[in-house]
Order: structure tokens, then sequence, then C-alpha cells
């Protein structure tokens, strides 16, 4: 089936065609990304021409055959993908709140695209979805119930598509059945978390209500406690509750730690000697060692550690400092096979470890394409 994958974003609007019925390594048939919307381009609905025009140059004449769209927050309403109707985006639309930068973004891609393709079936894959089976003492956060309830503050988690995708890879690669798989799947791209999933199913991750919650981030701060915010914005008059979201989304974490979000700089920094940059990979390796071994519990015993995303791929670096501090859990791994770049999924691990360690790439879009596919089918 031919399927075009759309991540709409506030700015940009990402995309990819797929044909999931070609061999493997030639699924992808052309990607793209429109940037400036809303100042260089008009809004969605242009971008979406545009990308329509694009496609027409590169398809020949093939149709596609349907429309897969990120979505972010499902929230507890979507906890599987859906195929789309006007009351369905409506419903996506009345999950802003909780996700103001990218449900409005979302809803305005999948209008635009319905105006363009009004024939094609048209698939909502959730971020959030992977994360709707965890338990309520994961998601529940230590606040009223009635103020958690007015504003649907709960842990939502992020990702989903990514962690669900690569432990299925994982699962297969150990040559089990995927609801058999027990593990620990830390997703380091930009944006970062790490999920605990037993029996194939999300038990708990790491971001919460929104993706800030954490880990060390490239721009996002993860954890602190909350009374230095509210000392922040009674202490502070310069910052108000807006500025301070963007200090904790936009300029903390490696940045601030660091002077730079791209793991490749910091690490090149530390090895320099910069000592700001060295406390900056410590502190955030020695965080998510903390949530290894934790969610280590969590699954009852992980039977495989795997790292995806830009950073989890591409930095041996990064992971040694992660896997050295996991040690005491008995993990041995190949310094040199840690050190390869590739792009296949691969065991990294030694035998004798007491945990499988993966290296495998995530494919956010191959997922989506596939969940849209098995919709549009049944
Ligand atoms: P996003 O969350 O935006 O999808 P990615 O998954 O693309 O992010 O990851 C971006 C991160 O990956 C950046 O911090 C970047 O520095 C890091 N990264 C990419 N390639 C490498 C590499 N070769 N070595 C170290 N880090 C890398």
């Amino acid at each position: 089936m031919l399927i075009l994958v759309v991540n709409a974003g506030s700015s940009s609007l990402k995309y990819q065609v797929r044909d999931t019925s070609a061999p493997e390594a030639e699924q992808m048939l052309t990607s793209g990304l429109i940037e400036n919307i809303g100042t260089d381009v008009p809004d969605h609905e242009v971008a979406l021409h545009m990308m329509a025009d694009k496609l027409k140059d590169v398809l020949h004449g093939r149709e596609l055959q349907a429309i897969g769209h990120r979505v972010v927050q499902g929230a507890e309403k979507f906890t599987h993908p859906v195929l789309l109707n006007e009351q369905v985006i409506d419903e996506i639309d009345a999950l802003s709140p909780l996700a103001p930068l990218h449900n409005p973004a979302h809803v305005k891609g999948m209008r635009a695209a319905f105006h363009t393709w009004p024939d094609l079936p048209q698939v909502a894959v959730f971020d959030t979805a992977f994360h709707s089976t965890m338990p309520e003492h994961a998601w529940r956060y230590a606040i009223p119930y009635d103020l958690a309830d007015k504003y649907s503050i709960r842990r939502y988690g992020f990702h989903g598509t990514s962690h669900e995708y690569v432990s299925h890879v994982a699962a297969d690669m150990l040559g089990i059945a995927r609801d058999e798989f027990n593990g620990v799947v830390a997703h380091l791209g930009n944006g970062a978390s790490v999920t605990a999933v037993k029996g194939g199913k999300s038990v708990d991750t790491s971001m919460g209500y929104t993706p800030l919650a954490g880990l060390v981030m490239g721009t996002r701060s993860g954890d602190i406690d909350p009374s230095a915010l509210t000392t922040i914005l009674t202490r502070d008059p310069e910052i108000d509750a807006e500025r301070l979201d963007t200090i904790l989304n936009k300029e903390s974490g490696l940045l601030a730690l660091a002077g730079s979000n791209d793991m490749r700089k910091v690490v090149e920094s530390a090895q320099s000697g910069d000592e700001r940059a060295q406390l900056a990979l410590d502190m955030t390796a020695y965080r998510l060692m903390k949530y290894i071994g934790g969610y280590n519990l969590v699954v009852g015993g992980a039977q495989a550690l795997i790292f995806t995303a830009g950073i989890g791929e591409n930095s041996g670096d990064f992971r040694k400092l992660v896997l050295d501090r996991l040690a005491p859990l008995g993990i041995r791994y190949n310094e040199e096979e840690n050190m390869k770049r590739s792009p296949e999924p691969r065991l990294i691990s030694t035998e004798d470890s007491s945990i499988a360690v993966f290296v495998i790439p995530t494919n956010e879009e191959k997922a989506i394409a596939e969940a849209t596919e098995e919709l549009v089918r049944a």
C-alpha cells in the first residue's frame, strides 16, 4: 500500500511516502520537510499543496492509498490508532490544552490533507497510545484527585510509537513472542525518554504530563523539584509562567549545562577538557542509569536494554557512560562493538552479560505506515 506519513508541527511539516508492499530497503520512496509555516509559507493548507506538488514529481502517476498522521497527544481517549473523520478530528482538537504546541498543528495538517485528498482514508497514530497500558500507580501523581481530574493531570508518556517499534525488533532478535518481551527502552534524541516494557506493554515511562519530565535532554531540564519553579515564579519579577516554560523546555538541559544541545559537540568538548561538558555528560548518564536500574525492577528483571534515536543509535561515547554505570547489574558489553557505527539493529553485549544490550535504529514513519495500513485494511 502506498502511504503518505505526515508529521505536522506548528511551523513545519515533515513527510514521507512509503510503499509497505516493497522489500524493506525500498519502502521509503521519498521524504521531505517544509519549514517556516506561518512566515514564508502562509499556513498548513499552502504547505500541504507544496508537498502535493513535490509528490507528483516523484510518484510518476502512482496514486497514494492512505495517509497516516503522527499525533503527540491522544490522552485517555485514544489508546490505539484511529481512522479519521470530522468528529475524530474535533476530538483530537479538543485535547489541545494538553499539547498546545502540537495537537492544533496536527489538526491543521489533517484538515488540509482532507481538502487535498478528500477520498483517501486517513489514520492518526498517537505518541501516547503505547503508554495507555501503564497501571494507575505509575501514571497517577500524588496530588489531590479533584485537581488532577479538573486539568487531566497525569503521566501520559510520549515517543510511544518508537518505544513499541524497537521493542518488537528486540523481541524478534531474541526469538521470543512480542508479548513476552520484558525490557527497558532508552529513546535518546533531542527529546529523550526511557520506558519499562513488561509483557510487550509499557508499564512506566519517564516523560509525564508533558515531554518535559524525566531525563536530562538537549534543551529540556527533565525532572526538577516543583518548588524550585514556584520559588522562581514568586521571587523573580522578570519571569512569568510562559517565560519559565520556555526556559525549561528550550534553554535547559545540555544546552544550559554545556553550551550546546548537540551531543556530538558536548562529547568533543568534554574530551578536550571542558569540565562543564563533562559534568553535563555525567548528569545525563547518571540520571538515565537511575531510571534503567529502577525500571529493571519494574519489569521484574529485564531481558534486554535497548538504545535508540539520534544519541542512542549514534553515540558510542554516551552509551559507554551509561553502560559502565550499569556494571553492578551484571551488564557486560563489547567495547569495540559499542563504538561501531551501523544503520542495522545490533547486539553489543557479551555472552556473559546478565541483560542483552541492543542498539536498534527507530523508524516511527515505518511504524505509522504499518499501523495505517492495518486499520485501512480492516
Ligand atoms: P529528534 O528528537 O529531534 O528526533 P534525533 O533522534 O534526531 O532527535 O536526535 C538528535 C540528537 O542526536 C542530537 O543531540 C545529536 O547531537 C545526536 N546525534 C546525532 N548523530 C550523532 C552522532 N554521530 N554522535 C553523537 N550524537 C549524535
